[in-house]
């Protein structure tokens, strides 16, 4: 399995390191380059490439400084701007790294921002602010079906995909989660799980999409419970899924669990 490393950022911000050998690391949406600096001083890694999912400050507010001490290929959303952008990209390219013996697939992923793109390849999924453990991105840029269809994309992958998300939010997604569905005592187990997780330091993730299928009420707006919650909680009859995704998206926003 390819080792994946983590490096925290801002307040909740993963910036994940993808290891390959000997000793050299993409960087995936490096908001801050201070923390990466120190982190491959500290472990004695070399930078081969910045990978960055969308054009947010804290994905890539830190590329120009690591540019100024490595000079890498910067790959990212061809459809945004990004600091020192080298591979513009968009679905059905491909992110060949030899230095890491690692290729993946790139897949547009929209709704968060309008140019957003996920890179999965080697059981791996880095999906930026798109999908996130027990949740998704805000719609910022992007419309609810652009949301819904990137989101149904990613829950097509298999089941063991491993799911790098770009925040550590999965506690407070988790408390949602349980408001829609009270009764799927995965959502439960999972939460527990998580809570161990956080008290030991540990990050939640990666999650996998198998997992998210079963927990992240986003993922689930085809299952009749979820529908009802939505309906309720809209005052109103909600004709296909993407209504009740977006249901779900806007009753979210102004969730305080
Ligand atoms: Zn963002
Ligand atoms: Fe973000």
């Amino acid at each position: 399995m390819t080792p994946v490393l983590h490096v925290p950022a801002f307040e909740d911000n993963y910036i994940w390191l993808i290891r390959g050998a000997p000793g050299q690391v993409a960087i995936v949406d490096p908001g801050d380059a201070g923390p990466v600096l120190d982190f491959l001083a500290r472990e004695r890694l070399t930078p081969a490439a910045i990978l960055c999912t969308h054009h947010h400050g804290d994905h890539v507010g830190g590329v120009q400084d690591l540019l100024r001490r490595h000079a890498i290929p910067v790959y990212g959303p061809a459809r945004e701007r990004i600091p020192g952008l080298t591979h513009p990209l968009a679905e059905g390219d491909r992110v060949r790294l030899p230095e890491l013996a690692l290729e993946f697939a790139v897949l547009d992923v929209p709704g968060h921002t309008h140019g957003h793109i996920a890179y999965y390849g080697a059981g791996m999924l880095f999906c930026g602010d798109t999908l996130f453990s027990a949740g998704c991105g805000r719609l910022f840029e992007g419309t609810a079906e652009e949301m819904y269809r990137s989101l149904t994309k990613l829950a097509a992958l298999p089941p063991d995909t491993l799911v790098y998300c770009a925040h550590e939010y999965t506690a407070a997604n988790l408390r949602f989660a349980i408001a829609v569905e009270p009764d799927n005592a995965e959502i439960r187990a999972y939460q527990r799980e998580i809570s161990e997780r956080r008290a030991r330091g540990e990050p939640s993730l990666p999650s996998t999409i198998g997992r998210e299928r079963r927990i992240n009420p986003f993922l689930r707006a085809a299952e009749a419970s979820v529908r009802r919650a939505a309906e309720r909680h809209g005052g109103r009859r909600l004709a296909e899924n993407v209504n009740v995704f977006a249901e779900l998206r806007r009753w979210k926003d102004d969730f305080r669990g």
